[in-house]
C-alpha cells in the first residue's frame, strides 16, 4: 500500500474557526507572538502566557472537524497515511484519524518545567500559576515554542524519507524546521499543495499546486488519488 505522509498546518483548522497566523498580520490572536509564544515571553509574563493558551484551549473545545480533516480520514480506507501536524489543536484527533503526530505540541497538555519529559493530560481547559508536576514544579503548555528545539523533527524527517505522495496543507512554509520536511521527501514522490494563498515553493521540486481551500481541496485530491489507486 503506497504511504502518504500530510503535512499540515493552521490553515486546515481556519474553516473550523482557529484562525491562522500568518492571515492576522503576524499577530496571533492580537498578541505579538514573542509575547505568548517563547520562553522569554513565559520568563517576563507567565500569567498572560497561561491566560492566552486557555482562551486558546477554550475556544478549540467548541470547534469540530471540518470536511478536510474528514477527507484524511477517508484517504486512510484507501492508503497508508501518517499525518505530521504543526497545529497544537486536536481537529486530526476528533476527526478519527489514526497516525497524527504534533511537532509543536498539543494544546489540550501541559509540561513540567523542571522536565519536559513529563506530559499530563489537561483536564478542562485551564492551566493555571501554581499547578505543578509529580516534582512540585510548575507546569506550562506542552507547546514548542519559538527558539525551542522541536523534538519530534527527527521522526518527521524520517516519515517524510519514506513517502510516495506527501500532501502539504495549510501551511505558509514559512516556519523551520516544519517547512523544510519536503526537502526529505523522495525525488520520485509526487507532491501535492493545498492551500488557497502563496505559501513559500520549493523551487527544486515538482509540486502540483491545488489553489483552494482545504474543505474543498482535499475531498477534489482524495478522490483523485484514490481513482488512481483503484
Ligand atoms: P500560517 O498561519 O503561517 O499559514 C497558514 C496557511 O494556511 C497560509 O498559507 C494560508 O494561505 C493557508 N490557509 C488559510 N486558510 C486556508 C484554508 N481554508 N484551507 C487551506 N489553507 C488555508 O500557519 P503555519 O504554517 O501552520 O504556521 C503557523 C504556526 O502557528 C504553526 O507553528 C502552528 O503551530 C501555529 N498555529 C497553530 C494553530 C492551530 O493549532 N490551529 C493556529 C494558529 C497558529
Amino acid at each position: 500500500m503506497n504511504k502518504i505522509v500530510v503535512l499540515s498546518g493552521a490553515g486546515i483548522s481556519a474553516e473550523s474557526g482557529i484562525p491562522t497566523f500568518r492571515g492576522s498580520g503576524g499577530l496571533w490572536e492580537g498578541h505579538d507572538i514573542r509575547e505568548v509564544a517563547s520562553p522569554e515571553g513565559w520568563r517576563s509574563n507567565p500569567q498572560l502566557v497561561l491566560d492566552f493558551y486557555n482562551k486558546r484551549r477554550k475556544n478549540a473545545r467548541e470547534v469540530k472537524p471540518n470536511p478536510g480533516h474528514l477527507a484524511l480520514v477517508e484517504l486512510e480506507q484507501h492508503f497508508d497515511v501518517q499525518i505530521i501536524t504543526q497545529n497544537i489543536d486536536n481537529l486530526h484527533e476528533q476527526a478519527g484519524s489514526q497516525n497524527i503526530l504534533h511537532l509543536h505540541g498539543e494544546l489540550f497538555k501541559s509540561q513540567s518545567t523542571a522536565d519536559p519529559n513529563l506530559v499530563y493530560e489537561i483536564d478542562g481547559w485551564e492551566l493555571n500559576w501554581g499547578d505543578t508536576c509529580e516534582r512540585g514544579s510548575q507546569l506550562r503548555p506542552h507547546i514548542v515554542w519559538f527558539g525551542e528545539m522541536v523534538p519530534m523533527i527527527e521522526p518527521a524527517m524520517e516519515m517524510s524519507s519514506q513517502a510516495d505522495v506527501f500532501i502539504v496543507v495549510g501551511t505558509s512554509l514559512e516556519v523551520y524546521p516544519a517547512a523544510g520536511l519536503i526537502e526529505y521527501v523522495p525525488p520520485l514522490a509526487e507532491i501535492y499543495i493545498v492551500d488557497p494563498g502563496t505559501p513559500r515553493l520549493s523551487p527544486s521540486r515538482n509540486i502540483e499546486f491545488i489553489s483552494e481551500k482545504a474543505s474543498v481541496g482535499l475531498p477534489l485530491l482524495v478522490e483523485k488519488l484514490t481513482k488512481n489507486n483503484s
